[in-house]
């Protein structure tokens, strides 16, 4: 990507990339990606001027773009190498998304909501990674047709596992959720050793409600 860096805003992205690790982010390659990428392009015009703050921001329809801290926690967990098949589930804003471009191999990224997956398609057109498929839908299903996954993150909060997971997960491969209700959540990471998936709590959090066919009902 880095012919398409935007230097505007640089400044400010310094900072929070140190800010981060001043904060225990260690994986110079997860920094590196925040560095290197324009989070100012992924949220509205509007709040265009905090998107270098440690905080989420609305990004229309309903929905937030999460906070760079948690970004960073959560792309420093699955230890990505650079070789990695991921499926994301929620494109939001298609800022994690780009993140992920940069330290996987392939990233497969699902939305329901159209207007925001297009916004998100379009920014990723404009600074250029090539190594993203979008799909619009129900991401509790899960993407078969590219399945098994090392890496299936989910950026919005579930009451349980939607089993579609575990299934299009490699051996070894990792699942990051929130689990809980629709306010509040923990973090959880999972790890597939065949039939069984091995838990880690990580973080209580809050994210938006994860609404599809194995997850809540839609409002
Ligand atoms: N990582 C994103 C998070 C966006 S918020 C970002 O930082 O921008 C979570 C997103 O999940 C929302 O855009 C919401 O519409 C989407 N979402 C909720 N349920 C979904 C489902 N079943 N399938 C796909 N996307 C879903």
């Amino acid at each position: 990507m880095a012919a398409a860096v935007e230097h505007e805003f640089r400044g400010p992205r310094r900072r929070l990339v140190e800010l981060l690790h001043e904060q225990g982010i260690k994986d110079l390659a997860v920094l590196h990606a925040i560095d290197q990428t324009p989070r100012h392009l992924f949220v509205p015009t509007g709040v265009r001027h905090r998107a270098y703050e440690d905080s989420a921001l609305p990004i229309g329809s309903g929905q937030t773009i999460s906070q760079p801290s948690i970004h960073a926690r959560y792309l420093e967990l699955l230890k990505l190498t650079g070789n990695e098949k991921v499926l994301e589930i929620g494109t939001g804003s298609g800022y994690q998304t780009a993140l992920l471009s940069q330290l996987a191999s392939q990233v497969f990224s699902i939305e329901r909501i159209p207007a925001l997956l297009d916004k998100a398609r379009e920014v990723i057109q404009q600074i250029g990674a090539r190594n993203i498929s979008f799909l619009l839908g129900d991401g509790t299903l899960g993407w078969r047709q590219y399945a098994p996954y090392d890496a299936i993150l989910v950026g919005a909060g579930a009451p349980e596992v939607p089993s579609t997971y575990h299934e299009q997960l490699t051996e070894g491969g990792r699942i990051l959720i929130p689990l809980g209700d629709r306010e509040e959540q923990t973090l959880y990471m999972f790890t597939r050793r065949g039939d069984r998936l091995e838990q880690a709590e990580i973080a209580p959090v809050r994210f938006v409600p994860l609404v599809g066919k194995y997850s809540w009902e839609g409002l």
